[in-house]
């Protein structure tokens, strides 16, 4: 089958730069950003910096990479994270916390990858010797393997309550952050205030081919800059990159929108179906969760058979399937995806 009869939707990270951002790209002014001369990375910092109402922003080679620099800048070896159990840092980040900055996760169940304050409660260490101290809350906007789910802007305030209360850290892992603003109408700054420090990707359904970005105060990011030259993420004519995040900030937010009404037909469709196990009221972003339910058919046969129908999946957790709408598959490719999906029995 011939790549443009793919239709991809392991991932809104498969987005390709289009000629309008590449044309960005080429033409972007940069300078060593190592000492801090990069003149699109210090427009795109400023930007986000901005967007998120914070002091200031660092720009990233990875959301990963975010994250970590992230958590160490937070955290001294010995300490603990309380994270929610299917979150991107616990489940996709091979484990770096406790390479890179030798703190111990503490993984507590959502629900959607939502958890609740009286749960993060319960979680901190009472302050003896013999027990590691609770440094960092870190949640997750829109949650990934949650289903896309948009973090409830009462629960994050209730969670801040008790992360005041314990003078906690509080860290926001907002790599589909736009997803979830467009989708609420709650803006950047209004999720953004209750952090001390806020990830970004551009990468994943922005459509710029590299980069993160990580927001807070300007204390906080001029320490966070040391620990990114240390985890190797100096980079110097970066422009180039920066220039994509630019573009696609200025372009591709809006239209995110497109990318929910997409999923929630690619829901609609794939519900109609006996064999398919689809909540379409969950289906709040740019992602869809599901079921193939078949005594003979295991999720990764069924992504494999789709595969073969020149449909792109992925696999979720225990046995789910994963379908992300994103701006390089067009609504009636969503549709034949989806019928496809809908028509399969084995
Ligand atoms: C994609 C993603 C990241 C960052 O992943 P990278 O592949 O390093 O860009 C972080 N958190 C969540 C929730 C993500 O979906």
């Amino acid at each position: 089958m011939k790549s443009a009869e793919i239709i991809d939707l392991r991932s809104d990270t498969v987005t390709k730069p289009s000629n309008e951002m590449r044309k960005a790209m080429a033409f972007a002014e940069v300078g060593d950003d190592v000492f801090g001369e990069d003149p699109t990375v210090n427009l795109l910092e400023e930007k986000i910096a901005d967007l998120l109402g914070k002091e200031a922003a660092l720009y990233m080679a990875s959301g990963v990479m975010s994250n970590q620099v992230a958590l160490k800048t937070h955290t001294v070896p010995g300490d603990e994270v309380i994270v929610e159990k299917e979150s991107h840092i616990f489940n996709y980040e091979t484990a770096a916390p406790s390479l890179l900055s030798g703190v111990q996760l503490n993984p507590i169940p959502g629900i959607r990858g939502i958890i609740e304050a009286n749960q993060v409660e319960s979680a901190i260490r009472p302050a003896v010797y013999y027990m590691m101290p609770t440094k960092l809350v870190c949640l997750e906007n829109t949650h990934n393997r949650g289903g896309g789910t948009i973090y409830p802007l009462e629960k994050i305030v209730e969670i801040e309550t008790v992360v005041r209360q314990h003078n906690l850290k509080f860290h926001l892992d907002g790599a589909r952050l736009w997803n979830a603003s467009v989708a609420s109408g709650i803006s950047l700054k209004e999720y953004a205030t209750h952090f001390d420090s806020v990830s970004v990707c551009l990468s994943k359904g922005l459509g710029a081919p590299v980069g993160s970005v990580l927001a807070g105060s300007k204390e906080y990011i001029s320490l966070a800059r040391r620990f990114r030259k240390i985890f190797g993420g100096g980079m110097r004519q970066a422009g180039v990159l920066a220039a994509a995040g630019l573009y696609a900030i200025e372009h591709n937010v809006a239209r995110l929108a497109e990318d929910h009404e997409k999923a929630k037909m690619f829901a609609g469709i794939i519900a109609e179906s006996p064999r398919i196990e689809v909540s379409v009221e969950h289906v709040e972003t740019n992602i869809v969760i599901f079921k193939y339910i078949s005594k003979n058919v295991s999720a990764e046969n069924f992504i494999a058979e789709m595969k073969k129908n020149g449909v792109l999946l992925s696999a979720g957790s225990a046995g789910k399937i994963r379908a992300v709408t994103h701006l390089d598959v067009s609504r009636e490719q969503v549709r034949i995806a989806a019928e496809k999906i809908a028509t399969y029995n084995a």
